[in-house]
């Protein structure tokens, strides 16, 4: 990522500002209703623009309604400190992945070895102060009798005492023992764990798309899905091409801001406390990403989980 900012920075041609966006601005509600830019929660600074694009990851929900596009789900994994004789013995292995249980291990660096799951993942609901963008409007703007509940990464930068349910140890332990082949790793304590968040799609397509409340002011490029970061060399100039029209016909389709109607792999209610929960479709359904690659159980609630 330094190396693509440093890249981006020598060009000269682009402004970098460091800020985290509170909340996106537009002219108004109605019809013709522009989004004009962003406030920043430093200082309430605020950023005007022809055209915002917002490319937040899995935070990219609590600044725009994506509640019928993508979910933000929590992804375990787990780090262990290896001797030097280990790391001989693992590092030259390739990445192993079982995709039946999406359990998968990382071949060491420096001696850490990297072990995670690709799975539904864990949801965390949570009240937002600001209603994103677009939201309904049974919804009221800042009402904190009925507050706009998402789906929002809890990570260990804000907590840092953060650490991952029984169920996702259990999951890593049994990773280990059916990937690794050196058995004393096998109880090893971890070094460190991690929650990662993913943006989840149904379909595990991006979302690269204008907004279709706001198709000449807001573009939306999420949608990770947990395989974006392969495509970083190349991303950049499809994100451009589908931004000013020139969207490339084997994508079709795939990238695009998804109708809701029959048959889209709008995902069955996974649990009744993921839909109690109200993450998901205003019709109240849960967004559960079936690529055939996930492992896991979907619908978990992170904060439940950690209280098992
Ligand atoms: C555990 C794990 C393993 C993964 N492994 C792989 C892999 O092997 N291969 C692969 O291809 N992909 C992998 N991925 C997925 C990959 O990391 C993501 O798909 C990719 O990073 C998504 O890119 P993005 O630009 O959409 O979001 P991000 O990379 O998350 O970037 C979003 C940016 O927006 C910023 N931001 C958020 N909110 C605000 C705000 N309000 N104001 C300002 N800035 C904001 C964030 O700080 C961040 O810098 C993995 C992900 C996880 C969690």
């Amino acid at each position: 990522m330094r190396f693509v900012y440093e890249r981006a920075a020598a060009t000269g041609r682009v402004a970098f500002v460091n800020g985290t966006v509170e909340q996106l601005l537009t002219t108004g509600g109605g019809e013709g209703s522009r989004v004009t830019g962003a406030r920043l929660r430093e200082g309430g600074r605020v950023l005007s623009a022809d055209l915002v694009v917002v490319a937040a990851g899995a935070w990219s929900p609590q600044l725009v309604d994506l509640s019928s596009q993508v979910v933000a789900t929590g992804q375990v994994l787990a780090y262990l400190d290896l001797t030097e004789d280990e790391q001989a013995q693992l590092g030259h292995r390739p990445v192993l992945m079982n995709i039946s249980t999406g359990l998968f291990v990382i071949p060491p660096r420096d001696r850490v070895l990297k072990v995670a799951r690709h799975a539904y993942g864990y949801l965390n609901p949570q009240p937002l102060a600001h209603p994103p963008l677009g939201s309904p409007p049974s919804v009221s703007p800042g009402s904190d009798s009925n507050p706009v509940v998402v789906s929002t990464p809890h990570t260990h930068l804000t907590d840092p005492d953060l650490s991952i349910p029984a169920e996702g140890v259990a999951a890593l332990r049994e990773a280990l023992r059916r990937i690794v082949p050196l058995p004393e790793l096998h109880d090893r304590p971890f070094a460190r764990t991690r929650l990662c968040w993913y943006t989840d799609t149904p379909t595990a397509d991006f979302l690269v798309d204008y907004h279709p409340r706001w198709p000449r002011s807001l573009f939306v490029a999420t949608g990770g899905s947990g395989h974006a970061f392969k495509f970083l060399p190349v991303i950049g100039g499809r994100v451009v091409d589908c931004l000013l029209g020139r969207r490339p016909t084997d994508l079709g389709p795939k990238w695009r801001w998804k109708e809701k109607g029959p048959g889209q792999a709008m995902a069955a209610r996974p649990t009744e406390a993921a839909h109690n929960a109200v993450v998901g479709t205003s019709d109240g359904s849960v967004i559960v990403t079936e690529d055939g690659s996930r492992g896991g159980r979907p619908g978990l609630i992170l904060e439940e989980e950690l209280k098992r």
